[in-house]
């Protein structure tokens, strides 16, 4: 089962990867078999946003939930994607629960529906922020072989795709 605000997020990825992602989100949907439907909770960030939430812990309140200041995360160039797992844990049709369980397989086809999803990004070559030392299990990406600081200086060149802000990769 598919999710109509993921399929609108889909739309906001960087112009190189939405048929991708679209595919991949099929593919996810194909997957997931029960309780759990996949939702992607974040993809684009503008810099304006990423600005707002390195400032949480730091100079606004709250806990800090993020390292990466503006222009620095794959998401302020669309090239990443956050995912959680919605659940219909009361069995009503709707599904209410967020869960970030990576082990638990909700469709009971033997492997967790979380890898379920990593074998499927993997596939299209993307990284799995879990294979990381600092392991951020709901995050993928797809950079392109493109470093973040050329990314960055991309951006500040105005080497945009036209009439959007999307780096020309
Ligand atoms: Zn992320």
């Amino acid at each position: 089962m598919s999710d109509a605000i993921t399929i609108e997020r889909i739309k906001q990825l960087h112009p190189k990867l939405r048929d991708e992602a679209s595919k991949i989100y099929a593919e996810i949907c194909e997957a997931l078999k029960g309780k759990a439907i996949c939702r992607f909770s974040y993809t684009t960030r503008t810099f304006a946003e990423q600005a707002l939430l390195f400032a949480k812990g730091r100079t606004a309140p709250g806990p800090v939930v993020t390292n990466a200041r503006a222009g620095k995360s794959y998401h302020n160039y669309g090239l990443a994607v956050d995912i959680v797992l919605l659940v219909d844990t009361d069995n009503n049709g709707s599904h209410e629960t967020a869960s970030w369980n990576t082990e638990k397989d909700f469709d009971g086809d033997g492997k967790s529906d979380w890898q379920e999803v990593v074998a499927i990004f993997k596939q299209y070559g993307w990284e799995w922020g879990g294979d990381w030392k600092f392991s951020d299990k709901p995050h993928f990406q797809k950079t392109f072989g493109k470093s973040i600081n050329q990314l960055l200086e991309l951006y500040n060149q105005k080497k945009l795709i036209p009439q959007t802000n999307f780096v020309n990769i």
